[in-house]
């Protein structure tokens, strides 16, 4: 069967973590996307910023940061694909967690496509949410 689209992003999107700094044990990567465009992408980082001291979050989620630098999330169809490496070098669960759930509602994103472990990086397996 021929991987879907959004595979494809997921596929793309764990290439793109690979090459990551990898001062994160498990490297996020996020991709906003539309259509067969990738409109901006976004990576998980620990905070370094001395007022994130006082955030419930220690890290900058990968799926915030990919809507943070996307010019226009609210374009018609614009949707979110994010993927999980691990230290295995497999993708992992990604599903994105209520706090980055209300954020990419608020930017218009209306659907999110994340990676679940699987041994096939080449094939990875995703799942889709609706906000
Ligand atoms: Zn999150």
């Amino acid at each position: 069967m021929a991987i879907s689209r959004h595979q494809r992003f997921a596929k793309v999107a764990l290439e793109l973590a690979k090459a990551a700094t990898h001062d994160v044990t498990h490297q996020l990567c996020a991709l906003v996307v539309c259509k067969t465009r990738v409109l901006s992408v976004g990576y998980n980082q620990p905070k370094t910023h001395p007022i994130s001291k006082d955030t419930m979050m220690q890290q900058l989620h990968a799926e915030m940061s990919a809507v943070l630098r996307c010019p226009d999330t609210a374009v018609e169809g614009a949707e979110v694909v994010v993927v999980r490496l691990k230290p295995s070098g497999k993708p992992g669960l990604a599903r994105p967690c209520s706090v980055c759930e209300t954020i990419l509602r608020r930017f218009g994103i209306k659907r999110v496509f994340y990676t679940i472990n699987c041994d096939t990086p080449e094939d990875p397996q995703i799942e889709e949410m609706h906000l």
